[in-house]
């Protein structure tokens, strides 16, 4: 099934849903079509150009973190699937500071892991293990919200993400 990207009034990305649905947005004029693919969708009468990209003409107000759930898919998506201590591929999600040290499941404290480095930090505070972070973890940008849901980023999103790489689930 192909799918939309749907932005945002303020040009935010907001959601992927099916193109049908996209279409719909259109047609009931919610929606301003700003990509479309080569491809033509059908319906009995009429034939429309399949929508990629849309934007909606009123602003929708959604809280920015509940739209990311904290899950080990979109820990992964954030991460680039790469251990965040030695780069290499990751396995496992790690607390950078410990549950059992009062470290909170949350997305300034879970990094992706391979499983080496996540046997060797164990319960260990980062600067007890002698470990370095390749970056702090950070709320996920949109981008990943948009990767989780869609399992890859087509390149007429790209400019809507604000990011260049492109990247997938499946890597
Ligand atoms: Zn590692």
């Amino acid at each position: 099934m192909t799918q939309a990207l749907v932005l945002n009034a303020t040009y935010e990305p907001l959601c992927v849903v099916s193109t049908r649905r996209a279409l719909m947005l259109l047609l009931d004029e919610k929606a301003e079509l700003l990509q479309r693919t080569s491809r033509l969708f059908r319906s009995e009468k009429v034939s429309f150009a399949e929508p990629s990209v849309v934007r909606l003409r009123h602003y929708v107000k959604v809280p920015y973190q509940a739209r990311i759930a904290l899950n080990r898919r979109a820990v992964f998506a954030r991460d680039g699937h790469r251990c965040q201590y030695c780069g290499d591929t990751a396995e496992n999600i790690d607390h950078v500071v410990p549950r059992s040290r009062g470290g909170l499941h949350a997305w300034e404290n879970v990094v992706a892991s391979c499983r080496p480095c996540n046997a060797r930090k164990r319960d260990h505070l980062l600067e007890e293990s002698g470990m370095r972070l390749r970056r702090p973890p950070a709320v996920p940008r949109q981008r990943t919200f948009i990767l989780v849901a869609s399992g890859a980023i087509r390149s007429e999103w790209e400019p809507y993400l604000g990011q260049v790489a492109s990247t997938s689930l499946s890597a």
